[in-house]
């Protein structure tokens, strides 16, 4: 059954609908190199699109999105001509190097930029917020690559397979969207037989966003793992500000100085009261991180929250290069709690919203597992693009109440019926035009 395109509503930036994105990413793909043979069946591209479309759609597994080998909509809404079984797709993007897809982030990034969509998200000084975080999303005692990271247990010998990523988000308060950049694999690398961690895929990360995006001008914001002298260099060198939680546990030395500014009245401090509660900032400058790196000099700035009985409720401290201001002081708090949000928006949405970042798609014995999360990201983030600046697709989720009805609806809609666009399909579910209709689509050919 061909439903036929319906006006509604059309004002989404140009170059930031489904349809604009999913031709970008489309084209995109055609231009990576070809690992394989002249004459190998199935384009790399279609391969990859279909592991993309896959994510978008958010099937549930490769032998779900097997199904759709005779539809329609693949062609047309996602540009395959050829859909590869899972065996197939696995074989292909396994030895498929996983930085090939990072211009593709930024192919989206510059739309947005085009769009004038990511000018809302500039927080500080011209500055956009990067937030970094790392994140595990496979774990095995059997199932394993040679990308796998290794851990030993101590007494039984026995090994743990595990695959992270550091992921990298522009965020911003005031946005519940994200807007991921290609993240980084923490993985073995190439001959060595020592892990990875999380400090050397910073470097790497750092260095390859400053490549990619060589005059954005970033304040990074991180945990309390990353507020470390190598760390805070590598931020340096890549011409990145930094704005780090610190814990008082982790820093004695540098929270012993703290104690001797408040004592010594080198410290500004001020509050004011929402409803009950108390709120009260103190921050002060060059303070050594630690007693091994005291020419470091760091800024501290420090927020807490008091109930009426006086007793403290919240307590956050940061250690940054930018100098606060009683004027700016509550605005850097906000973007230091933002921080939360690529764990919170960003892995937690991958993992429990549908895309489903922990179940094993496929690992290979290369990279297919990288190569996966990878796009899956990509998807995540052509997503995140249309939440942001596509009022039909905001308009559809706002009726369906959640990400998951979403989701559901695109897909049921998507085996049933045929359409000409996204656009297209998402007008049909926000105006009900397919119940009106006689009879789902019953053939496959
Ligand atoms: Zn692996």
């Amino acid at each position: 059954m061909i439903i036929p395109p319906f006006p509604g509503v059309r004002n989404t930036r140009k170059g930031l609908s489904a349809d604009a994105l999913y031709d970008l990413v489309r084209n995109a793909f055609g231009q990576l190199p070809d690992h394989r043979h002249p004459k190998a069946t199935i384009p790399l591209t279609d391969a990859i699109s279909s592991a993309f479309a896959m994510f978008s759609l958010k099937d549930p597994s490769l032998l779900a999105f097997d199904e759709r080998r005779n539809d329609k909509n693949m062609k047309t809404l996602f540009g395959i001509g050829q859909i590869p079984s899972d065996t197939q797709m696995r074989e292909i993007l396994d030895p498929l190097e996983p930085d090939l897809l990072r211009p593709l982030f930024h192919d989206v990034f510059r739309q947005l930029q085009r769009g004038k969509a990511l000018e809302p998200y500039v927080f500080h000084d011209g500055c956009y917020l990067l937030a970094l975080d790392g994140t595990g999303y496979f774990s095995s005692n059997k199932v394993h690559c040679n990308s796998c990271l290794e851990k030993k247990n101590k007494q039984t010998g026995e090994v743990t397979y595990q695959h992270q990523m550091l992921g990298a988000a522009i965020v911003h308060p005031d946005h519940k969207e994200v807007i991921p950049l290609a993240p980084e694999p923490i993985q073995k690398q190439d001959g060595s037989t020592k892990n990875d961690c999380e400090r050397n895929a910073a470097k790497r990360l750092l260095r390859k966003i400053r490549q990619e995006h060589p005059r954005l001008k970033l304040l990074v914001v991180e945990d309390g793992l990353a507020s470390n002298a190598p760390h805070i260099r590598d931020l340096g060198e890549s011409r990145m500000h930094f704005l780090l939680g610190v814990k008082p546990g982790d820093h004695e030395f540098l929270f012993d100085r703290v104690t001797e500014a408040f004592e010594q009245d080198r410290m500004t401090v001020f509050s004011w009261n929402e409803g009950d509660v108390t709120c009260e900032i103190a921050f002060t400058h060059k303070l050594p991180l630690n007693e091994s790196n005291q020419d470091l000099l760091v800024n501290f700035l420090q927020y807490a929250e008091y109930g009426a009985d006086g007793h403290r409720r919240k307590y956050f401290t940061w250690v940054t290069d930018l100098r606060v201001t009683r004027g700016q002081a509550r605005h850097l708090v906000r973007g230091g709690r933002a921080r939360w949000k690529i764990e919170n928006e960003t892995f937690n949405t991958l993992k429990n919203q549908g895309y489903q970042l922990e179940h094993n798609f496929g690992h290979g014995q290369q990279n297919l597992s990288v190569v996966f999360a990878m796009l899956m990201m990509l998807a995540f983030l052509v997503d995140q693009v249309q939440q942001l600046c596509c009022p039909l697709f905001r308009a559809v989720w706002k009726k369906l109440g959640s990400k998951r009805a979403l989701w559901d609806n695109l897909r049921s809609h998507f085996r049933h019926f045929t359409f000409t666009s996204m656009q297209h399909l998402y007008e049909v579910i926000l105006h009900d035009l397919a119940k009106e209709l006689p009879a789902p689509r019953l053939d496959t050919s």
